[in-house]
């Protein structure tokens, strides 16, 4: 038996007395009612009594789209510059592959790329 039918009730959740929509899980009804006491519920806000409200809404929900949209441009970059430091760890050698203790990584340890570098210019130079 759940907590409606010991109530009696018709619905089991939370049943909005603005809007009359039933909210079945804490989430759902946390959104619609906000988390506190005497805070408006969403069909008011979308009403209108609070319309500033749903403007920052979208406005912050944009800002994270386009935040999450840099995010993944970074990592994007991120991805091309990692390969072509593997495409310069090939060149490089096994050197870049084994570890201070001794061990052969399967990937370069990109850490030891700028090291190697410079004592390749050191190498070139008269
Ligand atoms: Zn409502």
């Amino acid at each position: 038996m759940n907590n409606a039918q010991v109530h009696g009730c018709q619905y089991e959740g939370w049943q909005c007395f603005h809007c009359g929509e039933v909210f079945t899980t804490v989430g759902s009804a946390e959104d619609h009612f906000g988390g506190a006491q005497g805070a408006l519920t969403g069909c008011q806000i979308k009403a209108g009594e609070e319309r500033g409200l749903l403007m920052e809404l979208r406005k912050a929900e944009n800002e994270v789209r386009n935040w999450n949209e840099t995010a993944a441009q970074y990592a994007r970059n991120a991805d091309f510059y990692r390969g072509l430091l593997d495409q310069c760890a090939a060149h490089l050698g096994p050197d870049v592959f084994v570890s201070d203790d001794g061990l052969v990584q399967d990937e370069p340890l990109r850490l030891k790329i700028p090291e190697l570098v410079q004592q390749l210019a050191n190498q070139e130079k008269p």
